[in-house]
Parts: structure tokens; C-alpha cells; sequence
């Protein structure tokens, strides 16, 4: 097949728009979804200046996803001077996984010369993420302690870095199985914090005051064709799954949604167009209403508890 907008020989065919397209108009149609949506999403503030420019903290794993917005990231505003760009790593501390994906981060960012930083777990909470599963002490998933952890070290250190948004590459399968699980679980709560969060243009977010604000320019894009981009671009992206990746339900999900969008081409688009509509509802129905925040009175995070999620599985941890 060819290429519909140059007749050259396409790499790929989208079912969901119905387009084939080559390399080059593939790489250009996702740069353009991706700088849509940072558009859209209100992401360059107005008065960010070459004296007082705007930071971003970019998520960076070293999977294609992660590898990709930091390479569309660069080539849309490294030359921007009302942008600063820190790549943010975390090494959670998985024996033959997270070392190999972090010589990707390296070499990205080497290539890109974009400030890249690193931070373990076992520097932040004196543990690794292989121990924590075989010590187990709450019965849980591995990634429900480690988002946990995740997030902490993200949020403290985007404010260490003052940083005005954090990126992360989530694509739009991610988001959509988010969407459904969400829908399929009834908590609209959930969908309430997930737009103030993440997934509302800034402007729109009802809780803006306590965390840095997340953002995923990615969302738009297939994962299939996030995947396909880092290829052919030859970026230096991981692609071993984490040893420890065991979400049973979100499994599901993602099986349910490919063979939905196999069937019906545009499922995940559609999921989330209406998901969205329901999330900003959502978000002005529950919005605002944070006077039950404290202090952890260990850490100092922000917390509805007297001691923080984080700082509870660190005391669990050990006390093993
Ligand atoms: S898959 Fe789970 S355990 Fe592995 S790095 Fe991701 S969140 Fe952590
Ligand atoms: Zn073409
Ligand atoms: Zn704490």
C-alpha cells in the first residue's frame, strides 16, 4: 500500500482514520497530534519569558513511550528560551531491568543534551522494589507500593526542581484502559481527581494549588504508533516489560479494548472523548474540596492521614 498523502510506500495503516501513511508523514502526523494537544491543554503559559521561563520535568523511563515525548519535547522547544526541559529518572531498584533502561535514558539525553537526572529508591527510602516484593508485608500488587513510592519521589522532586508541570508519555491506550477501568469499577471520584490531576487543560483543573500539575502530550497517539515512531527513528528505547508488572485487571481491560477497537475502530478514541466530557463533570462536582489535607507527620507530605501513604509502606517494609 501507499502513502495517501505523498504515494510513497506506507508503513503503516491506521483503522480508525483509515489512512496509510509512510515513515516521514507517520513521524509528522504524531509530532502534530502531540503539539495539538499541548495546544490545547494550555501547557506554554502566557507569561512565560526567556527571564522567567517555565520548567517542565519530563518523566523519562527509557520505554518508547517515555523516549518519545522527550524526543518531540526537544525537537518542538529545546530552542525555546521560555522552556526549561530536566529528564527525571527513577531507578526503583529491579535487578536486570531498570539498569538497562536507564543506558537508554543516558544515551537519549546525551544525544539531546537535555539535563538528566537520577534518583533510587534506595537513596530516597533505603529500599529496593526486589525486596519489597519478596518481603510483601500489606499483600499487595508490586506496583501499588511502587506508584506509591513513584509518586512521592515525582512530586518532591518536581518541587525541588520547581518545576511548573511534570510530563509523563502515557499514550492513548493507557488512558483509555484508565478510562474503563474507572467506568467498570463506578468511581467517578476517581474519574474527578484523574482530570485535575492530569487529564483537563490547565486552565480548566479545579485543584491547582498543592502539586505540581501532570501532563501527557502523548495522549492522542495509538500505542502501536508510539511504538512504531521510536523505531523508526531509531531512538534508544527499552522495550523489556518490568519483571514485576502484575496490574491483573488492568490486563483484562487492555485485551477487552484491542479486540473492541479491532472490532470497531475508534473504540479508544471514543472512550475517551466521552470520558473526558464526564471527568470535567465530574471534577466541578467533587473540585475544591481539600480541607481535610494535612501534614504526614513524618515527612511532611501532603496527606489526609496523621502518617503519609509512602511513609507507612516504608515502616511496613522494615519492620519485616
Ligand atoms: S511495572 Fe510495577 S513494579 Fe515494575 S516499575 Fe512499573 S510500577 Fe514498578
Ligand atoms: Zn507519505
Ligand atoms: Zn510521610
Amino acid at each position: 500500500m501507499n502513502c495517501d498523502k505523498c504515494g510513497e510506500e506506507a508503513v503503516m495503516h491506521a483503522a480508525y482514520s483509515g489512512l496509510h501513511l509512510c515513515q516521514e508523514h507517520l513521524v509528522r502526523s504524531v509530532d502534530k497530534r502531540v503539539r495539538r494537544r499541548i495546544r490545547e491543554d494550555g501547557l506554554v503559559p502566557d507569561d512565560a519569558t526567556p527571564d522567567d521561563p517555565t520548567t517542565w520535568v519530563i518523566g523519562l523511563s527509557g520505554g518508547k513511550d517515555s523516549v518519545v515525548l522527550t524526543k518531540i519535547l526537544d525537537d518542538t522547544f529545546a530552542k525555546d528560551p521560555r522552556i526549561e526541559m530536566i529528564a527525571l529518572s527513577i531507578h526503583e531498584g529491579i535487578e536486570g531491568y531498570r539498569d538497562e533502561s536507564l543506558d537508554a535514558c543516558e544515551e537519549l539525553t546525551a544525544d539531546l543534551d537535555i539535563r538528566h537526572e537520577v534518583v533510587t529508591y534506595e537513596d530516597e527510602f533505603d529500599l529496593q522494589m526486589d525486596n519489597v516484593v519478596e518481603k510483601d508485608p500489606e499483600n499487595m500488587a508490586p506496583c501499588a507500593y511502587c506508584g506509591v513510592f513513584r509518586r512521592d519521589v515525582l512530586s518532591r522532586y518536581a518541587e525541588e526542581y520547581d518545576a511548573d508541570l511534570m510530563l509523563t508519555g502515557h499514550n492513548l491506550d493507557d488512558e483509555a484502559e484508565t478510562a474503563l477501568m474507572n467506568f467498570l469499577e463506578g468511581n467517578v471520584e476517581q474519574m474527578a481527581k484523574h482530570f485535575d490531576a492530569s487529564l483537563g487543560p490547565l486552565d480548566e483543573r479545579t485543584d491547582q494549588d498543592h502539586h505540581v500539575p501532570r501532563a501527557k502530550p502523548l495522549r492522542d497517539v495509538p500505542e502501536k504508533e508510539v511504538a512504531l515512531y521510536a523505531h523508526l527513528e531509531d531512538l534508544p528505547a527499552h522495550i523489556t516489560e518490568c519483571p514485576h508488572a502484575e496490574e491483573a485487571f488492568r490486563g483484562e481491560i487492555q485485551e477487552l479494548m484491542l479486540g473492541l477497537e479491532d472490532d470497531h475502530p475508534g473504540t479508544r478514541h471514543s472512550i475517551m472523548a466521552g470520558y473526558e466530557e464526564m471527568a470535567a463533570l465530574a471534577a466541578e462536582a467533587y473540585g475544591g474540596d481539600d480541607e481535610k489535607f494535612g501534614e504526614c507527620d513524618s515527612c511532611g507530605a501532603r496527606t489526609a492521614r496523621d502518617i503519609c501513604r509512602k511513609c507507612a509502606l516504608v515502616e511496613a517494609v522494615d519492620a519485616v
